[in-house]
């Protein structure tokens, strides 16, 4: 792989810096290490004595170690001998433990099963083998640690895309390692039923199969399929044999039924529970649909008789039910419907909504457990002792916490794990957005504006993985990890390390032990990377790569050219204006993790200036630079290298150094209806002389040919008024978004 290249230098280079720093993440709340004379314990078995070792924790312990040791034959479990020892402590910190490193001996205290286990993972990775693997070095350190919050989630999609019962297992071994403890197994969605219900058997014979998916970006148009019938499902013993596996990892499985919306993969099986009852396939294309669960009596029945079965499955106290992005479309044309809001006196479709909530509500609570859904459950009133997972930002959360309602917070701004993670072309096609690692680690469950007794009620936080654009487990790895580790730091709490601490512990210990032949899981490197600054220049642009680490440098290779150019921190790649044709500059970059192209077309108005006569949109104005820096914007649309515009006539000019003979233009738009954003009808193009050229656009490119020469190129673009009829939006004003003007 592309990542392999440099990463040995890489690391070696980093476990120098970083000696001093505690190996475990999350990082505990109280780590000392043996001072200034390092000493370490040094073995090549560890002899754990078990005699107080709880029954469950010594089956799992090999299973922990194979995690961590290339041979976990190296561990002996002892009934009544070992230099490794455990205690169990009465009172305490709940679930705290501690460790005690001397130089012949090892004390682990724990007050509950959990917090043995916890003690275990931190133990494994205070762990470094030495003498060509053949002896195990641990550090001389007492650490004393314990959680913050009693909710540590991660969450998995499965109706996207379908993740094997061997899949899951390794999910939950990693989130196992960074103290992770709850497993939110996102079941049912409209794109597929993940979960054999013996009593409706169609759910998984035909909910859990589609005939077609996307295969392109959803915003993307024209959108293009896979017809290979996709799906799978887990049968119950699948299901038990997985709760089973999280439970000895000490990881609770929250199983997800949604309902009443995201409901089409069920509703394909069973039309007879939606409003109108119409036959419709298992749909292979993301997004929110009209078609969801009715709020009739023998719809609530078939809900509850699923319910009966999931709770027999999952020992979990909450179960969640969705509740999110329900349009109330089919509901409004419903007799039953509308008879029920009559009968029961409800204002609107909310109140019904929140009325259908409390049906499955009072359900789980008769049954000793508890309800959670996302925010929206809020809307119309939510029942007593549901809780809520905050999703839409941090606002939900805040409501549901000061109506004494517990809340896991899971904000998309910091938990979305499905968003991208670097800005490269290279990263993998994501739904949007941006979270870096950086973001991810400020994260703090606890949201600004909530009084201290207010806070009591949030349980913690999760990520989100959505799968939608995540096909395989490789790129689902890639998507979580290094991000979860950063996340799991907040969720424990404590003192949070600098960030710059948390990176280097990151590099030199969990990055390479993740990648390497124990785990040998793909994760993202994507953090490493530099970031490239675009400046105008007398000549044209130059481009700079820029660390975090000021000692890093990258390698520049051009096709054709045998040698590297070799850029310190600062130091400027110059692109340039060319006298005649222009030409399209590839190139490779490499930094000390990876390997990544870039492509720059030098062409006329390279760096030219730009005058925004109309102002772009503030939200979507990257600069001045954006529509002459050699570069089209990434497609789909990711939130840089574009510059939108919210009006439908535009005006900007470009100016050159001097006149020029140009020979046209190439203009760049981007076509994504389903955002909203529209390609422009016209351009008038207005040269020096005042002699002017008019242009249809078509297409997101257009090359426009023409001979003048010239100083300034004024650019009159009219778009349309209003969405046309039939696309997304129609009659609201439609967005243009523009990437690059090449001047031939
Ligand atoms: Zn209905």
């Amino acid at each position: 792989m592309r990542i392999i290249i440099f990463l040995g230098v890489l690391f070696s280079a980093l476990n120098l810096n970083a000696q001093a720093l505690c190996p475990i993440l999350p990082r505990p709340v109280t780590y000392i290490d043996g001072g200034t004379n390092k000493s370490s314990l040094l073995c090549d078995t560890l002899r754990f004595n078990t005699q107080n070792l709880p029954k469950n924790i010594s089956a799992v312990l090999p299973e922990i170690a194979k995690l961590y040791l290339p041979d976990p034959s190296l561990v002996e479990l002892m009934p009544n001998n070992g230099f490794i020892t455990f205690q169990q402590l009465t009172g305490g910190y709940p679930e705290s433990y501690s460790i005690n490193v001397n130089t012949d001996q090892i004390r682990i205290t724990y007050t509950s099963e959990s917090s043995c286990f916890n003690a275990l993972q931190s133990f494994f990775q205070l762990i470094t083998l030495v003498d060509d693997g053949k002896r195990f070095s641990i550090p001389v350190s007492f650490v004393k640690d314990y959680p913050s919050f009693s909710w540590r989630g991660l969450h998995l999609d499965v109706s996207r895309h379908f993740f094997s019962v061997e899949e899951v297992k390794q999910y939950l071994d990693l989130m196992s390692m960074y103290k992770f403890n709850m497993f939110h197994w996102h079941l049912t969605d409209d794109q597929g039923w993940r979960i054999e219900i013996k009593r409706y058997p169609k759910l998984t014979s035909i909910g859990a199969w589609r005939d077609s998916t996307i295969e392109n970006h959803y915003s993307t148009f024209p959108r293009t399929w896979n017809t290979t019938r996709y799906g799978g499902f887990y049968t119950q013993e699948q299901i038990k044999e997985v709760v089973a596996y999280a439970a000895a990892r000490q990881i609770t499985v929250v199983p997800e039924i949604e309902m009443p919306g995201h409901a089409r993969a069920a509703l394909a099986a069973y039309p007879e529970y939606s409003c109108n009852g119409n036959k419709q396939a298992v749909p292979g294309v993301w997004g929110v649909f009209d078609d969801v669960f009715c709020t009739k009596d023998s719809t609530i029945l078939f809900l509850q008789n699923i319910l009966d079965e999931v709770m027999g499955l999952f020992p979990s106290p909450y179960i969640h039910v969705g509740g999110d992005e329900v349009p109330k479309t089919r509901w409004k044309q419903c007799p039953r419907c509308q008879a029920t809001i009559k009968t029961l006196a409800l204002a609107d479709e909310h109140e019904l909504q929140s009325y259908f909530i409390g049906q499955m509500d009072q359900y789980l609570q008769a049954h000793n457990r508890k309800l959670i859904g996302w925010d929206e459950i809020l809307e119309g009133g939510l029942t007593s002792g549901a809780a809520v997972m905050s999703w839409r930002g941090t606002e939900g959360g805040i409501a549901a916490a000061k109506q004494g309602h517990f809340v896991v917070m899971s904000p998309g701004s910091h938990c979305y794990f499905d968003h991208y993670q670097g800005k490269s072309v290279s990263e993998p096609l994501a739904i949007g957005g941006y979270t870096p690692l950086e973001k991810v680690y400020e994260f703090n469950p606890i949201p600004e504006g909530l009084k201290d007794y207010e806070a009591r009620f949030i349980l913690g936080g999760q990520a989100n993985l959505w799968t939608e654009y995540i096909p395989t487990f490789d790129q689902l790895t890639y998507m979580t990890y290094p991000r979860a580790i950063a996340l799991s730091q907040g969720l424990w709490g404590g003192t949070k390390a600098p960030y710059k601490d948390f990176e280097s512990v990151l590099k030199t210990y969990h990055i390479p032990r993740l990648m390497g032949p124990i785990l040998n899981t793909n994760v993202s490197l994507s953090f490493m990377k530099p970031d490239i600054k675009f400046e105008r220049e007398p000549y044209g642009i130059s481009l700079s790569f820029e660390f975090k680490d000021t000692n890093e440098s990258v390698v520049v290779s051009f096709p054709m050219r045998e040698e590297g150019i070799w850029l310190s921190q600062g130091k400027k790649l110059p692109f340039n204006r060319p006298q005649k044709k222009s030409i399209q500059r590839k190139f490779t970059y490499f930094s000390p993790c990876c390997a990544d192209s870039l492509s720059i077309i030098e062409h006329q108005g390279l760096g030219a200036n730009v005058t925004y006569i109309t102002p772009p949109n503030s939200r979507y104005d990257s600069g001045d630079l954006t529509l002459v820096d050699g570069q089209f914007g990434a497609r789909p649309w990711r939130g840089y290298q574009w510059v939108g515009f919210d009006t439908n006539t535009i005006e900007i000019k470009v100016g050159l150094e001097e006149k020029r003979k140009i020979k046209g233009l190439e203009l760049g738009y981007l076509y994504e209806p389903s955002s909203w954003i529209h390609l422009p009808n016209e351009v008038k193009i207005t040269m020096d002389s005042g002699r002017t050229k008019f242009v249809n656009i078509a297409s997101e490119r257009t090359v426009i040919r023409f001979k003048n020469k010239t100083q300034t190129i004024r650019l009159q673009i009219t778009g349309p008024k209003t969405i046309p009829v039939g696309f997304p939006g129609e009659g609201s004003a439609p967005w243009i978004f523009m990437d690059e003007i090449i001047i031939r």
